[in-house]
């Protein structure tokens, strides 16, 4: 037995590396020590050393070359006890031979030949024996948990507290599928040396950032940065050769060192040449590996595989070092306070059962574990006292040691937990969640950024602009990288996927201040955390079987009471627009007030309504706007031939044309956070608009870049109300149909950034819910293409 074998325990007892068992005391270990188990894995490992001892690596033959015939070309220098070929026969071979002086004996021999090819032969690289326990269940194979098993799991536990608990027991990895982990690196790492000299392989993501869980995938990063340091040596020694008239031997010398390398230059070839490059060691290579395919095209590149026995699924990429130092980071974040584990799993269970996050599908907008994880920290950044520390906190706490910046970011914490203060913050799990869904529901997702460096939300109008010093891609859910500051880890989210984000957290939230989440339920009831994962139209929510609670989608406080929602997005407004908006603490306000004239002139100059406004605008002639909304610079007063109440009566003040200004029409109307017009509609404007599309002959040609549905231009809707009008003969306008209150809000800082526009009639009619249920769609894909034709 070797003493390193034994490893004392912090708790007491010892633990046996060896055999990967623990024992309570000293007589115990002993009688470990001295069984079977323990002596036949020290023979195996005695007997593993010597044959590593005696083996041999060698490469460089032809492909399709038999075991018999390098068993006949070694035995020119004594007994070939084995011979292992590669899976595929296809590149390497090991070679035991019958004692270590035979090894030696081949090794003295400058230049192995066989078939006319030259071989390449090394000693075998001894790795450490670790023992595989037998499992029944391949680890790699058990998937997450079974809603019903955990179901009844959980509800039998006394609260909250150890509900999060149990779960994170019930996901988390095992000790021996971590080891199987290891080893599957260790092989890879072992084989890709043969290949790529001084190459390391680096995990990242959930198998090692504490927060993988069963059969999770296996994210690898290759580093082949010491390889290419490697080649580029090899190759100037070379030319260093060539000069100096010894060309054969140098040639040879770098064919010899690395048969592959020789095909590509890594210093110059791209991610594709090599990432084929790393399919092909990994397809011919590597036993116990299949499916190999290297998917290029990618965001981010990668080689992927399945690991056989296990069936765990692997991606090798190598242009990733960030995210192996962000995965640091969140075992650092993970190792900080003991709440962040359980509450991590909770919150990424909930995202996965609400479809909202880990795309079993691949592809697809949806939030990925990374993005939901960094927003479990933020929140935790945010308690009172914090749990968390900010990075920018940690970047001090860090020493000289600790020091890293990668691609020009400063990744910068301490290596080491002990070097930051434990959080006062003692909230319970239960609360810790609860809060969690409380502090996003109330969140300006699509007006601010979150920023992990500071521990708090910056307005987006921050990051626009030719000042802003990161360029993040802005979208609905804006998450800063910790590190990686010019990256946003949610811009791939949709405003569809982003309001689905949305409507969940507000339905957890409202769980969560339930009783049948805070307390058991003593009538055997789902309750806690359970019901919180009930699967997105899981039939278990159904009133049948909890009548306490309604578990329906909650219909979204927009869509209630005759609401019509425009969210904010960047992405509508032009360059102008944004550039006013940077840095500005009112954006919301100008954007507001944006909206306003964009909603006023679907109102009256698309749809031929009527407005007039009643309260909310103010002038503000310090603050004067060139209005292009009708996209020709025609003057937009047209309609306002009458003074009769029934058109726009808001202050509109004209200048004297100047030849750049000619048709352009100056608009002083400022509307500031809440405005009400009083409008009346002439015709059915809403009914038959596609078929008098078709009519008009205009064609459909400009699908949404979200949703793929076809929005016509404000020209061509304009003309369809025309046609309808003058189709109904209504142009007389002697009495409206529909006489209702347009009335606008502005809405954000404490929830999403949007306008909310109440639209109340003011007379009972049965026209009116088919023509809410027209605006609500027409209005909002309207007001945006105003905000285009505005550029
Ligand atoms: P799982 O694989 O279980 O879904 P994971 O944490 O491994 O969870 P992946 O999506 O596989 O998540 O990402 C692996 C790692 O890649 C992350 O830990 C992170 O380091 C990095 N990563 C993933 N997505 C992003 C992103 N959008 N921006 C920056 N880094 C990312
Ligand atoms: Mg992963």
């Amino acid at each position: 037995m070797s003493v390193s074998d034994v490893e004392p325990l912090a708790r007491g007892g010892y633990r046996c590396l060896l055999c990967d068992v623990r024992v309570p005391n000293s007589p115990s270990l002993n009688d470990h020590l001295k069984g079977k188990k323990h002596q036949k894995l020290l023979s195996v490992r005695s007997c593993r050393k010597s044959q590593q001892e005696k083996s041999l690596f060698v490469s460089g033959f032809h492909k399709g070359t038999s075991n018999l015939e390098i068993t006949d070309y070694f035995q020119n220098f004594g007994t070939v006890a084995n011979v292992i070929m590669d899976k595929d026969k296809g590149l390497y071979a090991i070679i035991e031979m019958g004692d270590t002086e035979e090894v030696e004996k081949v090794l003295s021999i400058t230049q192995h030949c066989m078939n006319g090819q030259k071989l390449r032969v090394k000693h075998k690289e001894t790795k450490e024996f670790k023992y595989i326990p037998k499992r029944k269940q391949s680890p790699g194979k058990k998937q997450w948990i079974d809603f019903e098993e955990l179901t009844q799991g959980l509800c039998q536990a006394v609260d909250v507290d150890e509900q999060m608990k149990q779960l994170l027991q019930l996901f988390e990895l095992t000790e021996s599928e971590k080891t199987l982990r290891e080893l599957i690196v260790s092989l890879l790492q072992e084989v890709f040396l043969e290949f790529f000299p001084s190459c390391r392989i680096l995990p990242f993501g959930s198998s090692v950032n504490a927060f993988g869980i069963h059969g999770c995938d296996m994210d690898l990063f290759l580093d082949l940065e010491n390889t290419k340091a490697f080649q580029a040596h090899a190759r100037s020694k070379v030319e260093t050769e060539e000069v100096n008239g010894i060309k054969e031997d140098a040639q040879f010398e770098t064919q010899s060192e690395d048969s592959i390398l020789s095909d590509i230059d890594l210093g110059t070839s791209n991610t594709a040449e090599v990432l084929q490059l790393v399919a092909t060691v990994l397809q011919k290579c590597v036993p116990g590996i299949h499916k190999v395919q290297a998917v290029t095209t990618a965001r981010l590149p990668v080689v992927k595989f399945i690991h056989k026995e296990s069936g765990l699924q692997g991606d090798i990429s190598i242009n990733n070092r960030l995210a192996v130092r962000n995965t640091q980071f969140l075992q650092l974040c993970a190792s900080l306070d003991q709440r962040v584990r359980p509450l991590v799993y909770a919150v990424r269970y909930w995202a996965k059962q609400k479809q909202l996050a880990g795309n079993p599908f691949g592809g697809g907008p949806l939030m990925n574990n990374y993005a939901v994880t960094l927003l479990v920290v933020f929140f935790l950044q945010n308690r009172t006292p914090p749990v968390l520390p900010t990075v920018n906190h940690l970047k001090e706490l860090a020493d000289e040691d600790d020091q890293c910046v990668i691609d020009g970011w400063d990744c910068t914490f301490p290596s080491n937990q002990s070097k930051v203060e434990p959080s006062p913050n003692s909230e319970g799990l239960c609360g810790l969640l609860a809060e969690f869904y409380k502090f996003y529901s109330q969140f300006d997702f699509a007006g601010t950024v979150v920023s992990l460096s500071e521990g708090k939300a910056h307005l987006v109008t921050d990051f626009i602009g030719p000042e802003s010093e990161t360029n993040l891609r802005l979208g609905p859910i804006n998450i800063q990288d910790p590190f990686e500051l010019s990256h946003n880890v949610s811009g791939n989210i949709n405003e569809r996927t982003g309001q689905k984000f949305k409507r969940q957290l507000d339905e957890a939230f409202k769980y969560c201040r339930s009783l049948q989440y805070q307390r058991k339920s003593n009538k055997g009831k789902i309750w806690g955390i359970v019901r919180l994962f009930q699967p997105l139209n899981s039939t278990d929510c159904s009133p049948a079987h909890s009548p306490e609670v309604d578990c329906s989608p909650v219909k979204e406080l927009n869509h209630s009471g005759n609401v019509l929602t425009i969210p904010f997005k960047l992405s509508c407004l032009s360059e102008q627009t944004r550039e006013k908006l940077h840095g500005s603490s009112d954006f919301r306000e100008i954007w507001f007030n944006k909206v306003c004239h964009a909603v006023l002139y679907v109102m009256e100059t698309v749809l031929k309504c009527g407005c007039t406004c009643t309260e909310g605008s103010g002038v503000r002639i310090d603050d004067i706007k060139i209005s292009s909304f009708d996209g020709n610079g025609n003057d937009n007063d047209n309609d306002n031939e009458d003074n009769t109440g029934l058109k726009r009566k808001h202050p509109v003040e004209e200048i004297p044309e100047t030849s750049s200004t000619k048709k352009a029409r100056i608009e002083t109307v400022q509307y500031r956070r809440k405005v009400t017009w009083h409008c009346e509609v002439w015709s059915r404007v809403w009914v038959g608009r596609r078929k008098m599309r078709r009519q008009l002959h205009f064609r459909t040609t400009e699908p949404d870049a979200n949703t793929g549905e076809v929005v016509n231009s404000l020209e061509i809707e304009e003309n369809v109300s025309a046609a309808i009008l003058q189709q109904e003969g209504r142009g007389d306008k002697s009495s409206p149909l529909i006489t209702f209150t347009l009335c606008a809000f502005l809405v954000g800082g404490n929830e999403d950034t949007r306008t909310t526009i109440r639209v109340t009639p003011i007379q009972h009619t049965t026209l009116f819910p088919e023509f809410f249920h027209f605006l609500e769609s027409f209005v909002p894909k309207m007001a945006e293409k105003c905000f285009e034709k505005s550029e």
